[in-house]
């Protein structure tokens, strides 16, 4: 997948269990496809997976043979993983040059990445700098933001020196500032493309207004050629979470709007339910629809009158209207497949 210039913006996520069970069952490397390509239909461009051991290595080279979507190996301190990974197929591997040991060993991976076209993510955070560095802010030298910048600097050069260019840059802090402050001053001096995210955002809503304030503001700078969303969440979550970010922020169009209420006192229909329910699937439809879902007849056909299809009820009937037009009334329990069927329809 291109980076950076005029290509659109990627969205990736991260793996969030031990895919060591892949070796040994066919169960979980199904499961994980299944979830991968589900991941995809969502919006996911690319996902990482960490790869602490030679075993992660063989398991994550097993489900890039067995899948579309390009994978991204996750590494510190040992060259040897990334030469296994990227022997098994991935994408990208994240490694930084300094904590791989020495310059030869850089220099084989670096080999290996310009033979088989791979790129590499340097990934700098506020929580592991080096240590020089980390002094020089202790000290009220630099900035954390200017500390980061150096590092990706330092990083950078080592793989400048080796002649190779194919590379991304993340600069994240947990703060929304710092991150900010960091990326801006990077993207004056290097045209590198960068990665943006906040790390260790937190918990699903605090973890999406960090994430929501950093990116959109650097979005609107022109910084960012791929965004990963870090939440104490599912993979899902932060790929819808980054889609609709980079739809609002306008740097990615079509797909399902989802419209739908608060609900209130008045309402007859259960709109949290049926948005938890339909959610995750009406964002996987590659088609450029609205679909509102409303508390009440009162307010939902009028209010939804723009959306494509919408749903509403009062007592046990459940109503699905079109361009604000009822075209079903139908029983509660009959309300799902007839949303899917009229759905389909469109
Ligand atoms: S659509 Fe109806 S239930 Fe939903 S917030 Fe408006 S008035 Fe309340």
């Amino acid at each position: 997948m291109e980076m950076g210039g005029d290509n659109p913006i990627s969205i990736q996520t991260m793996w969030k269990e031990s895919i060591i069970p892949v070796l040994t069952d066919e169960n979980t490397l199904n499961s994980i496809l299944n979830r991968l390509n589900s991941l995809s239909m969502l919006g996911c461009d690319i996902i990482r997976f960490a790869v602490p051991d030679m075993e992660s290595a063989d398991a994550l080279s097993i489900i890039c043979k067995k899948t579309t979507v390009p994978l991204v190996a996750d590494i510190h301190f040992d060259y040897k993983l990334a030469l296994r990974c990227i022997d098994g197929g991935v994408a990208k591997i994240r490694i930084n040059p300094g904590n791989i040991g020495s310059v030869e060993k850089v220099k084989e991976i670096v080999n290996a990445c310009k033979y088989n076209g791979n790129a590499i993510r340097i990934g700098v955070n506020t929580g592991s700098l080096p240590k020089d560095i980390a002094e020089k802010i202790e000290k009220g030298h630099i900035s954390r933001s200017e500390g980061m910048v150096e590092t990706a600097f330092r990083e950078i050069s080592v793989f400048d020196k080796l002649n190779f260019h194919n590379v991304v840059v993340s600069m994240k802090a947990s703060s929304v500032n710092e991150t900010i402050e960091a990326n801006r001053a990077f993207a004056k001096r290097f045209d590198t493309p960068v990665h943006i995210g906040v790390t260790e955002a937190g918990p699903l809503i605090g973890g999406i207004v960090k994430s929501t304030l950093a990116f959109s503001t650097l979005l609107k700078d022109g910084i960012g050629s791929t965004i990963r969303v870090s939440l104490s969440s599912t993979p899902e979550n932060e790929v819808i979470t980054a889609g609709e970010i980079l739809k609002e922020c306008g740097k990615r169009s079509g797909g399902v709007k989802i419209v739908s209420c608060p609900r209130c006192g008045r309402n007859g229909f259960d709109v949290h339910g049926f948005v938890d329910r339909w959610q995750n699937k009406l964002l996987s439809i590659q088609k450029d629809i609205t679909v509102a879902v409303m508390g009440c007849v009162v307010n939902g056909p009028g209010e939804g009158k723009h959306a494509d299809i919408g749903i509403t009820g009062v007592g046990d009937t459940v109503i699905i209207f079109k361009k604000g037009k009822i075209v079903r009334k139908i029983e509660a329990k009959d309300a799902d497949n007839a949303f899917r069927e009229e759905l389909l329809s469109l």
